[in-house]
């Protein structure tokens, strides 16, 4: 391509989901990957049965180098994903269907193969559930490899220079496989920040920006790209200024990091003595190794659904037990808050009820006390995990106080049956609430005399305040966690805990938004619990803020009657105050 014409060409600014932090500024490498159009043939089946061994063999064996590179590079929980693959490649049952197909139906191997993945692709995709989407990435991904190795089409997998990936959907395969190269970033049409592929590029360093619709229909080979994972944005053909601009921030950020990364270990302290405390959100056990580096003062939310999504059933109280003491273990001396399985809503179903309304319906706590085997079982895994380092348990979705009454009574069933086992347990393991519905917020103080804390999930109180689907585009510009409304009654759910004489917890995405984090201090939150990378941000904010100015600026915050007023404020508090963290952390929609 010639370089002037690239020169030329206007300045594109793409929007996307920023799926692992870090700025990027290099050339773009487009990845083709869908070049096998697959056609209906007539076809000798032992000679298509013969192509397809072949194919799989070369398959499994491509897919174990990804493995071993996999196991190097992340460890070999995070591997596991490919060994899932493996497996998938290799499930007998699976290709005992196609084989019978290629008999029976006499047609070519590549028609076969690709109908029957697309089959079960087709039927993930139609879930409510973003986890089992993904899992129609990976279907996707192995069906490609197979249809590419049965028409010898290679993938390119090495380049030259320092380049910036651009796909259609970036797999995890993609992810480690290119980290082999001097990749610099990834970008791509579609996928969202919790994908394997997301995960393993926050693992692996690299920045990328995803969900980014057409960013293949408006680039070429060649072009510059300045990539943006903080904010989730791409600029293809950057002018000189942007360029200019971009360079200077990704100095800054990469500073930044650092230098939070080396201070992250000191308590969360305010200027004044006031101490709270900063934990991780967990969803994945991979990310266990970063809470050390990162200054988690424990784990404030362990969300156990995501355990179901990957066993694709509801794992046995040794399998919950295994995954509970891996993290107590690794969280110790400080705590991990286990919540109870939150099915429903946007997470997975059970069962093959159909509701129209979801996420009204079967969900969380009230969903688990009418499984009251399923609940005793989390309930004996995480009590046996509590004799290997402190545990605590929380329900979440809870409305009213029989709920917690009625969980109370069968968590003591668990205990007894433990006892009566003789199995070691922690005595006085802590139970704990999410407040995320408006009566439980209302009834908070009522609540409160029943557990030993609080916490506060702002991304379903935010959906239930103001009627809003929280996973709905339509309605994204009303979903505002900085509404007076999700404000004043965060206040209320502190009070009330505090006034019950138990400690208040935020785990809710506001709790690790660094623009709430004076608000929160200042309204007197005794716990913040959000993503891990962004917890060394929060500390630090935390440990330059004086406790009594912020419960001074909250106060007036309060009376704000706007959502603009009260952000308004805030982006003026961080930008005069802390203005490195301001100009790379907080996304542009506060900005602009
Ligand atoms: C919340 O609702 O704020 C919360 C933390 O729970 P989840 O996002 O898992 O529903
Ligand atoms: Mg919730």
């Amino acid at each position: 391509m010639n370089p002037d014409k690239v020169q030329e060409r206007k300045e594109i600014v793409l929007r996307g989901i920023g799926a692992s932090p870090g700025i990027a500024i290099g050339t773009a490498v487009i990845l083709k990957k869908h070049g096998v159009v697959v056609e209906e043939k007539v076809a000798e089946p032992s000679q298509e049965m013969e192509r397809l061994q072949k194919s799989i063999d070369r398959s499994a064996y491509e897919l174990q180098k990804i493995y071993r590179t996999a196991v190097d590079k992340l460890g070999s929980e995070k591997a596991g994903i490919f060994e899932a693959q493996l497996l998938m490649i290799s499930d007998p049952i699976f290709f005992s269907g196609v084989k019978k197909r290629i008999d029976g139906e006499k047609k070519n191997v590549e028609f076969i193969v690709s109908d029957e993945f697309s089959k079960q692709a087709d039927q993930l995709r139609k879930s409510d559930n973003e986890l089992f989407r993904q899992r129609a990435y990976e279907i996707e991904d192995v069906k490609n490899r197979i249809l590419r190795n049965l028409t010898e089409a290679k993938l390119k997998s090495k380049f030259d220079g320092k380049s910036i990936v651009v796909t259609s959907d970036l797999t995890p395969a993609d992810a480690v496989l290119l980290s082999r190269n001097e990749v610099l970033g990834y970008t791509s049409d579609f996928g969202g920040a919790r994908s394997h592929a997301s995960i393993l590029s926050r693992s692996l360093g690299i920045p990328a920006v995803v969900g980014l619709k057409e960013i293949t229909k408006h680039i070429e080979d060649g072009m510059k790209v300045v990539l943006d994972g903080y904010h989730g944005v791409v600029v293809i053909n950057p002018s000189e200024e942007t360029a200019r601009k971009y360079e200077e921030k990704k100095k800054w950020c990469d500073q930044l990091d650092s230098e939070l990364i080396t201070e992250a270990g000191q308590p969360a302290l305010t200027t004044d003595g006031r101490r709270v405390f900063v934990e991780a959100n967990l969803e994945l056990l991979e990310e266990l190794p970063l809470l050390k580096s990162h200054g988690a003062d424990g784990i404030g939310l362990f969300r156990t659904e995501p355990l179901i999504i990957d066993a694709d059933s509801i794992p046995d109280e040794e399998t919950q037990f295994q995954t509970f003491k891996k993290a107590v273990v690794e969280a110790a001396p400080d705590s991990v808050v286990f919540r109870t399985f939150d099915i429903g809503g946007d997470k997975l179903f059970i069962g093959d009820h159909d509701e129209p309304n979801p996420f009204l319906g079967w969900r969380g706590i009230r969903m688990m006390l009418d499984r009251p085997d399923m609940l005793k079982e989390q309930f004996r895994a995480i009590l046996r995990a509590s004799a290997f380092g402190k545990s605590k348990i929380m329900y979440p979705m809870v409305a009213s106080i029989e709920e917690v009454v009625k969980a109370n009574a069968i968590l003591e069933e668990s205990k007894a049956s433990l006892d009566s086992e003789g199995i070691a347990f922690d005595r006085d393991i802590e139970v704990g609430v999410m407040i995320e519905i408006p009566s439980a917020a209302l009834m908070s103080r009522e609540i409160a005399s029943h557990v030993k804390f609080l916490s506060i999930g702002t991304n379903d109180l935010t959906q239930y305040l103001l009627a809003v689907d929280r996973t709905n585009d339509l309605v994204a510009n009303v979903f505002d966690e900085f509404h007076p409304s999700v404000i004043r009654t965060v206040k209320h759910i502190i009070d009330s805990g505090h006034d019950a004489g138990v400690k208040v917890a935020m785990c809710g995405e506001m709790a690790g938004n660094p623009l709430a984090t004076v608000m929160l201090l200042g309204l007197g939150l005794d716990e913040f619990s959000g993503v891990v990378s962004t917890l060394p941000v929060l500390k630090k904010i935390i440990r330059a803020t004086n406790y009594k100015s912020a419960r001074k600026f909250a106060r007036q915050l309060l009376k704000l009657d706007s959502s603009d007023d009260v952000k308004k404020a805030l982006v003026e508090y961080l930008k005069t105050r802390f203005e490195r963290i301001y100009h790379t952390t907080i996304s542009e929609e506060y900005v602009e």
